[in-house]
């Protein structure tokens, strides 16, 4: 099959090729198992000869998709594999910052999956066990004929600008010195315009317009899609909503607070787009 580069060597689909080599992505709980001996940085997901003796401990597989031309599985690993010889485990987080993006959304998809199959076990209106199917990534009731599909929960999250500075905020559990953008779920029937509007008001007390879309990232805990926004205040006082939010502040471009995410993450790269722009604009 030939993969649309866009989709960076992966292609989403529950049809196993059979293909002769096969990508394994070894799951224990939300942690990852790593080979000492695969190349961490570009590809840190393990060969099914090297996963064979993983087997033992294997108490189920999904197929995910094809990755870089090859089948590519989920094992969801018993505990005790961690302590086989020539393999580590690894903060599913982590591997953003070890081996970038794409190999991260890859091992995203592949704990959402395991964990929607752990939570869809049974049908939700007769209570019987749901089947997966397997054209596509669905559980099925048959008595009720009722697919339930991964369940992806839409979130926004905004950096808010004011001329040459932007409001960061810090969680009410988050240690001090570290701030981020404001986030927040969609509300059912919500548009993420609506979202934005309420949620910076709700945490902030500050009101905006001209809303950009930037970008997206999928973060698995446990199946968010942020939607990465930048928007100008209309407004400049803060009222923090004291439960959630701690304390905000607007954050000149050329000081910002000691502790912000990396722009591997989607609320580092939207304060890294601030910045850039800002350095433009501003000098
Ligand atoms: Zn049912």
């Amino acid at each position: 099959m030939t993969i649309p580069k866009r989709l960076n060597g992966f292609y989403a689909s529950p049809v196993a090729e059979n293909t002769a080599k096969k990508w394994i992505i070894a799951v224990i709980g939300q942690d990852i198992l790593l080979a000492h001996q695969a190349d961490i940085t570009n590809n840190p997901f393990i060969n099914c000869s090297v996963a064979q003796q993983l087997d033992v401990f294997c108490k189920r597989k999904i197929t995910l998709g094809q990755w870089l031309s090859y089948d590519c599985q989920v094992w969801d690993l018993m505990p005790e594999a961690a302590s086989t010889d020539g393999f580590s485990t690894v903060v599913l987080r982590d591997l953003l910052t070890i081996a970038g993006e794409e190999v991260f959304s890859l091992a995203c998809r592949a704990v959402q999956l395991l964990n929607w199959h752990d939570t869809h076990r049974f049908c939700g209106r007769c209570g019987k066990p749901n089947q997966a199917t397997h054209k596509e990534h669905a559980m099925a009731c048959s008595s009720c004929n009722i697919n339930n599909y991964p369940r992806i929960s839409p979130c926004i999250i905004v950096v808010v600008t004011h001329g040459q500075r932007c409001l960061l905020a810090r969680n009410a559990n988050w240690a001090s010195g570290r701030f981020s953008a404001i986030a927040g779920f969609l509300e059912a029937g919500e548009s993420a315009e609506q979202a934005l509007h309420r949620e910076v008001f709700e945490e902030v007390g500050v009101e905006i317009d001209h809303i950009r879309y930037i970008g997206s990232q999928s973060w698995p805990y446990p199946g968010q899609l942020m939607l990465g926004f930048i928007a100008q205040a209309t407004s400049e006082e803060i009222k923090v909503d004291g439960i959630e939010i701690a304390e905000a502040n607007w954050f000149h471009y050329k000081q910002l607070p000691e502790t912000i995410a990396p722009p591997g993450i989607i609320a580092g790269a939207l304060i890294k787009r601030f910045v850039d722009e800002a350095t433009v604009t501003y000098g």
